[in-house]
């Protein structure tokens, strides 16, 4: 694929009061019927609909997305990917999806920005130590190289973390993924957006999928706010609004929905080049492109489909990430978010299948699914293109809650990402 930016382009445009940016994907108009409908234009969606056309040939498509691409938890995530979980079935697909990562501008032709920097999860008492070298060995197992680290090593990784052994929070060591690092999330969105629309595919925004139309028992189309759409086939993948769109198709998820919040300081010079998490206070840090400093907090923990947070929680990291760099108190904080997250009773995503026959879901990402996306879409392709799991999904279709095959990866997922 031909760039559309050469380096005159970017010049007129720089020049130019930004004026002159070519769009990056087609303004489509919702047609009547479609092969595949896609309710939620965040990455998950966008991937499933890139990999529909790029790996199934399936071009009559459709992103139905209620507000705008990639303004849902994809644009509002701390960036960091990782592919360092304890099972097998989640090893298998959290690395497929940082493989994707990896080559993924050079896909897509979109600079997405993938810094893979490295990724510190610290250890703060003898029994982090334990239990993170259980974690590092299971992912040595999966084939997924893991580092055990002094506090010698943490230190010449991060020198702006306090590591006195009168630290508030004592750090005593802690691992490594060094495939692990940060993306930037709009340009994971807008490339895949970018290049599902030069295959074929109809994004459409600010349109809400309001119900599904069902045809003896089977889904054959959507209701939205401009009206029925038809489709063979129809994938939700609307994060924290999954059970909502679940609850309008007659069924129940095991999904409850929190706040996450983030929030950056003002831009500095660059003086954190890895990501840190501290799974034992639930904070995480990196260092924007830009030089803010990222924190992501850990989930309000009462269900909640407001965007904003809880003050205390916005303490207790704030707390966390200056008992962990002292130095960063003199930062003015610039901004603080939430998004709304799906989580799924053992911390883990369900693909696959719902009760609906032609209906099919990508939902229960919690607080980690920016690093899925890639796998997500992919796996979501496969099953709306051909009907039947994509072998790296199996595990984690919502049939498990029957059969009660959990893939419990609270430890490795639920509070840090
Ligand atoms: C503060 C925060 C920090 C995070 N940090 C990380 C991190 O560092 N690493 C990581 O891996 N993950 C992280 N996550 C999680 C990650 O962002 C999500 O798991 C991931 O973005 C989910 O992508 P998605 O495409 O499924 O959802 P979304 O991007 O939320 O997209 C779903 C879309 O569906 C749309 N929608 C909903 N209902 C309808 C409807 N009825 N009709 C049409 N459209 C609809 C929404 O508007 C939305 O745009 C974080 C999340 C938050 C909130």
């Amino acid at each position: 694929m031909r760039s559309n930016y050469s380096a005159w382009s970017l010049l007129r445009g720089a020049l130019s009061g930004q004026r002159h940016w070519a769009a990056a994907w087609r303004d489509a108009t919702l047609q009547s019927s479609y092969d595949v409908i896609i309710v939620g234009g965040g990455g998950h969606g966008l991937a499933a609909a890139y990999y529909l056309a790029k790996n199934h040939g399936i071009t009559r498509v459709a992103v139905i997305e209620r507000g705008w691409i990639g303004g849902g938890n994809t644009g509002r995530n701390t960036t960091i990917v990782r592919s360092n979980y304890l099972f097998p079935e989640s090893a298998r697909l959290y690395d497929f999806s940082l493989q994707l990562y990896e080559g993924l501008s050079q896909a897509l032709n979109f600079n997405i920005m993938l810094s893979q920097r490295g990724l510190i999860m610290l250890a703060h008492s003898r029994h982090d130590l334990d239990s993170m070298s259980r974690w590092a060995n299971a992912m040595r197992m999966n084939g997924i190289t893991a580092e055990l680290l002094t506090l010698e090593e943490v230190g010449a990784l991060a020198p702006a973390l306090d590591l006195s052994p009168r630290a508030r929070l004592p750090v005593l060591g802690g691992f490594m993924q060094r495939r692990g690092g940060t993306a930037r999330h709009d340009a994971v969105a807008w490339g895949y957006a970018r290049a599902a629309s030069s295959l074929g595919v109809d994004i459409i925004q600010n349109c809400e999928v309001t119900g599904f139309i069902k045809e003896n028992g089977r889904v054959v189309g959507v209701d939205t706010t401009r009206g029925p759409v038809r489709a063979e086939r129809v994938g939700i993948a609307a994060a924290g609004h999954s059970s909502v769109l679940a609850k309008l198709a007659g069924f129940r998820l095991p999904v409850t929905s929190y706040a996450l919040q983030a929030m950056v300081s003002e831009p500095i010079k660059p003086v954190l080049d890895t990501v840190v998490i501290s799974p034992g206070t639930g904070a995480y840090v990196n260092q924007s492109d830009k030089g803010e400093i990222v924190m992501g907090a850990m989930l309000d923990l009462f269900p909640s489909y407001a965007q904003r947070g809880s003050f205390a929680v916005k303490q207790s990291i704030i707390a966390s990430t200056l008992a962990l760099f002292p130095s960063f108190s003199r930062l003015n904080l610039m901004r603080q978010w939430a998004g709304t997250v799906d989580v799924v009773h053992d911390s883990s995503p369900i693909i696959g299948p719902t009760p609906l026959p032609n209906l099919y879901i990508n939902c229960g990402w919690g607080t980690g699914g920016f690093k899925a996306i890639p796998a997500g879409g992919w796996t979501l392709a496969h099953v709306l293109a051909t009907g039947q799991n994509h072998p790296l999904a199996e595990p984690f279709q919502l049939e498990r809650f029957i059969s009660g095959r959990l893939i419990d990866e609270a430890a490795a997922s639920g509070i840090a990402h």
